[in-house]
């Protein structure tokens, strides 16, 4: 067994442990970084938000060029090569944690590849291909992030039924295909599929989609992908009957189908749990909640006052900008500075088509708080450049506060809504009012000009529409 002795020790590599590892070099802590995986960047850059998005810009090209017969060009079928698709999104993903590596190396912090566990409040153990080690710290970080939810009444060990990390793998395409859960993931992968050439079938529990998202902003996708997507809401899998033909699939409640329905795959996209339980935590006298989550205070400490944890397993929302912002605040602290984790915002973005993007307080959320608030929205039926790129689809939605017309949140649905929200995050933040937003010149004709006008319209500036 060998034994390693650092200032620092981050347990996790992804988005929030490289970015606590490389802003604590940076500050001059010498630090070690443990991960399970061979390469760096988590979940987040192997089998997450990078190789989706690869995957996620070949659909798009696939529906534009499609799309482009309605503009008179008009392009043969697309043939699909699946190993070139994944090829290049392994390029994709080697070339950033490639990357991540070098970076990682240029600041002298010490990769140890293993499965670590707490042994003691100064003390991990890593069981490593090449043995243990034994790392003694000053501080550690919990950057050990979450995994996919399973259900107990699904056959998860059969091969075609598959989490997000084996729909990423890209093995085939599958003629058709059921996504069990209508959240983000299971959105962003069905589009990838479709594209590809699947039928796929979309079943939800509850009354919509992305249901942390507003209910007019997802009536906008819903009706968007009507035709693209088989939508059940209101609906659950009770059983998955594994036959050698396919995966029959039992459904109940609003709209399920009356008798079972063979599908060759299964993505089950039911949402992500935390691996705070999974480290050992316990024995460094952390407390776990009994959900896995490990909680912090606002300096990212837990209640052992040398140890702190970023990014999935403090909370929600399971994003990588959150774990990352964290991870600067949990290294600066460490390193002496009274740095506090407090934003005012955190973005959501399904990079789905259209895109669904949203800010700060939810409509829905306004309400519940008891927020007095007003919102206005823009539909991009009466932007020029949506106009001209033949995607009148989307919206653009702000709320404000109403004593003080601040801005207080925001959501875009359409294409290039991710892009967009950023200046809606920066509003907030700033604490920009809807005259600060409606007085700034956006260059025309941009998407983003929405936001202005949407600011317009709620100041009175525009009382009608094209
Ligand atoms: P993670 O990225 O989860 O990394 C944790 C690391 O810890 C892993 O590498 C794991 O191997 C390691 N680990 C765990 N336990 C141990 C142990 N005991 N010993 C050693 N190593 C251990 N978020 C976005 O913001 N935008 C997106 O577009 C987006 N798309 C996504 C798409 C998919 C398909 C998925 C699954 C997720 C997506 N996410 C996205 C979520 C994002 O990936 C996570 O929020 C982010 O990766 C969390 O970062 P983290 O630092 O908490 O940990």
């Amino acid at each position: 067994m060998s034994e390693i002795k650092t200032q620092l020790v981050v347990l996790g590599a992804g988005p929030g442990g490289y970015s606590a590892a490389f802003r604590a070099a940076d500050l001059g802590i010498e630090t070690v970084i443990v991960d399970a995986r061979e390469t760096l960047g988590g979940v987040c850059l192997n089998v997450g938000c990078i190789p989706s998005k690869a995957l996620l810009h070949v659909a798009k090209v696939i529906d534009d060029a499609k799309e482009m017969a309605h503009h008179g060009v008009v392009f043969g079928e697309p043939k699909i090569d699946i190993d070139k698709v994944r090829e290049w999104k392994d390029s994709v993903v080697s070339q950033l944690t490639k990357g991540l590596s070098g970076m990682s190396k240029m600041r002298k912090v010490k990769h140890v590849q293993g499965y670590g566990k707490f042994t003691g409040s100064n003390t991990l153990e890593v069981d490593g291909k090449d043995g243990k080690t034994t790392i003694k710290f000053d501080n550690a970080i919990i950057a050990a992030g979450s995994e996919p939810v399973t259900l107990p009444f699904i056959p998860h060990d059969d091969e075609r039924v598959i989490d997000s990390t084996g729909a990423l793998e890209m093995k085939d395409i599958p003629e058709k295909m059921l996504v069990l859960g209508g959240g983000i993931i299971g959105l962003e992968m069905g589009t990838v599929y479709r594209s590809l050439g699947s039928q796929v079938d979309v079943v939800e529990f509850l009354d919509q989609l992305i249901p942390a998202a507003d209910k007019d902003v997802i009536k906008i996708y819903q009706k968007y992908v009507k035709d693209k997507f088989n939508v059940m809401l209101e609906t659950k899998v009770t059983a998955v009957d594994a036959k050698k033909d396919g995966l029959y699939v039992t459904f109940e409640g609003k709209q399920a189908p009356d008798k079972p329905v063979k599908y060759d795959k299964v993505l089950v996209a039911v949402g992500r749990r935390p691996n705070g339980s999974l480290v050992d935590a316990e024995k460094a006298g952390v407390k776990v909640t009994d959900r896995g989550f490990i909680e912090v205070d606002k300096q990212m400490r837990t209640n052992v006052s040398n140890i702190f944890a970023i990014g999935d397993l403090v909370g929600q929302p399971m994003l990588a900008h959150k774990a990352v912002h964290e991870g600067h605040v949990a290294a600066e602290v460490i390193s002496g500075m009274k740095h506090f984790f407090d934003p005012k915002c955190i973005p959501s973005v399904a990079y789905t088509d259209p895109e669904i993007a949203w800010v700060g307080v939810t409509e829905k959320e306004a309400k519940e708080q008891g927020i007095n608030y007003e919102s206005a929205t823009f539909p991009w039926a009466a932007s020029g450049r949506a106009i001209a790129s033949g995607r009148t689809e989307g919206m653009t939605k702000m709320i404000f506060e109403k004593d003080t017309h601040r801005v207080i949140g925001g959501a875009i649905v359409g294409i290039n809504a991710g892009e967009m929200l950023g200046e809606i995050g920066l509003a907030i933040e700033m604490g920009a009012d809807a005259e600060d937003v409606a007085l700034t010149v956006h260059a025309h004709p941009t998407l983003n000009e929405s936001i202005g006008l949407a600011a317009e319209m709620y100041e009175g500036s525009i009382t009608d529409l094209p």
